[in-house]
């Protein structure tokens, strides 16, 4: 009998999240504060996971001390011994990893890279997409040179190292003028730690300080997990530097990648699905923003029971719950009676499940990972809040889940548009045809009958726009509902397109 397994990431067919950097300077619990900070991170990436530190030997060197492997943060990370007899050192960065560009097979992938070049030593966490990696790579291959992963992240290592620059921060803004898309950097040298945005600031990125260390994370809950004080974000375009006597004075150091300031382009997914809603990003709670999405969608798209009973409004836990919670306010506050109810139980416990041979994997993986509460929903209206449907074959399995429970109606209801497009900043989304949205041709009452419920009502990318913006739509990147990508893109780009 051939045996199989299950390994469910943390939302079943949602788009899987990019990485989570994280960056300390002047601790002397640097390795144990960047694990913590990577703890938080965590559902940012879950194939890998590493932290480097820098330590000074006997002999006055800088060393670069390296831990890293596959599988969660408490998996590789699991023996204390490596924080006292490894990862020595005052200063750290960390990532985790969900693969984007490059194999998730590869260990050679998993960040951070190390290198020791012309100036010294340099490890480098990335959070994002380039989006001409693939003709970069190809130059630099063509000026001969070798290539040790398949990663966009290598193509800036290569930059900088042959830079004829003679500062590394120099060095690094020539490097950054060249790469394209995203990024949100953080880079560990000899005698510095430096965190880098994009122009557009697709990514969040933070500065904070912890006593009088300084700390950088993709996200502000690694702030929080540590008591840090949250300073401000890294603005798109630059650089930050934080050296020995920025630690003195504490004035942070700043520079521009480059003169042009350029729109900015938040990546709205960031608000609907990625970050954490205790997290702080461009500017705004996720929290705060998350509701406004739902209340938006209430007040486009209520749902109201025939018989004038209160409609039963649940989410898909966790990452729709604040949604939902926006939704039903919204409802009640417009007089629609409702009631917020916990009818989707999900397990946190799944790990790795063996499944029989023959079992639709994704079937079983919904029933693995989620039960009705039948006696909530049974003989009632039920709207389901969702943050987005990818594939729709878990929205499909969740309804037939819920249709078991009897419910009167069923009502599903999304707090983002259609996602028709691909990422190039990356996110990733499984293959065009892959996704609902566009076999139906983003025919939304198609999807409806698919699906097989009363009614089902998306957020248009203006009602979107309208939750998450105070003063400029423009702001934000929604290339994957409406096909406006902010930046030139390779149509050609494929995750596989660096394999060796
Ligand atoms: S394409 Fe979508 S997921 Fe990608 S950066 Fe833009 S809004 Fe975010």
């Amino acid at each position: 009998m051939n045996k199989s397994f299950l390994s469910l990431p943390q939302g079943i067919d949602k788009p899987k999240c990019h990485c989570g950097v994280f960056g300390i300077y002047g601790s002397v619990n640097a390795s144990l504060h960047t694990y913590y900070g990577l703890h938080a991170l965590q559902h940012r990436g879950q194939e890998a996971c590493g932290i480097v530190t820098k330590s000074i030997n006997e002999k006055n060197h800088s060393v670069f001390n390296v831990h890293k492997g596959e599988g969660l943060v408490s998996e590789v990370f699991g023996d204390s011994k490596v924080f006292k007899r490894v990862l020595t050192g005052n200063s750290a960065i960390g990532h985790n990893r969900y693969s984007t560009t490059g194999s998730s097979n590869s260990r050679k992938n998993i960040q951070p890279f190390v290198v020791n070049y012309r100036l010294g030593n340099l490890a480098i966490g990335h959070n994002g997409n380039l989006t001409n990696a693939k003709a970069l790579r190809k130059e630099l291959v063509d000026e001969g040179a070798i290539f040790q992963t398949t990663s966009d992240t290598e193509v800036i290592l290569h930059l900088i190292a042959r830079s004829k620059l003679d500062n590394q921060v120099d060095q690094i803004k020539e490097a950054l003028s060249k790469v394209e898309g995203a990024y949100c950097l953080t880079i560990l040298t000899d005698d510095k730690l430096i965190a880098a945005r994009d122009p557009y600031g697709f990514r969040p990125l933070s500065v904070g300080k912890l006593n009088n260390a300084f700390v950088f994370a993709s996200e502000t809950c690694a702030f929080d997990i540590l008591q840090a004080k949250f300073i401000r974000e890294v603005e798109p375009g630059e650089i930050v530097i934080i050296d020995e006597e920025v630690f003195e004075s504490g004035e942070i150091k700043s520079e521009r990648i480059n003169g042009n300031i350029l729109p900015e382009k938040h990546c709205v997914f960031e608000y609907i699905y990625f970050s954490r809603p205790d997290s702080f990003i461009f500017g705004h709670n996720v929290d705060k923003m998350r509701r406004r999405l739902g209340k938006v969608l209430a007040r486009k798209y209520p749902v109201r029971d025939n018989d004038g009973e209160k409609v039963i409004v649940i989410s898909v836990p966790d990452s729709s719950n604040t949604a939902a919670l926006g939704y039903q306010s919204e409802l009640e506050k417009n007089g629609v009676p409702s009631k917020l109810e916990i009818g989707l139980i999900r397990s946190h416990y799944i790990g790795r499940t063996f499944i029989q041979p023959g079992q639709e994997k994704r079937e079983i993986g919904v029933r693995i990972k989620f039960n009705t509460v039948k006696g909530v929903l049974e003989g009632r209206t039920v709207v389901l809040v969702d943050d987005s449907i990818v594939r729709g074959t878990t929205s499909k399995q969740l309804v037939n889940l819920i249709k078991e429970a009897n419910p009167k109606e069923i009502h599903i209801r999304i707090s983002s548009p259609p996602i028709m497009h691909p990422c190039y900043y990356g996110m990733d989304f499984p293959s065009r045809e892959e996704l609902v949205a566009n076999k139906f041709n983003g025919d939304i009452d198609k999807i409806r009958e698919y699906l097989e419920v009363d009614s089902l009502e998306y957020l248009t990318t203006d009602e979107m726009l309208e939750a998450v913006t105070e003063v400029n739509p423009e702001n934000y990147c929604t290339a994957c509902f409406s096909g406006n990508y902010p930046t030139k893109v390779d149509s050609t780009f494929k995750k596989e397109i660096y394999e060796l």
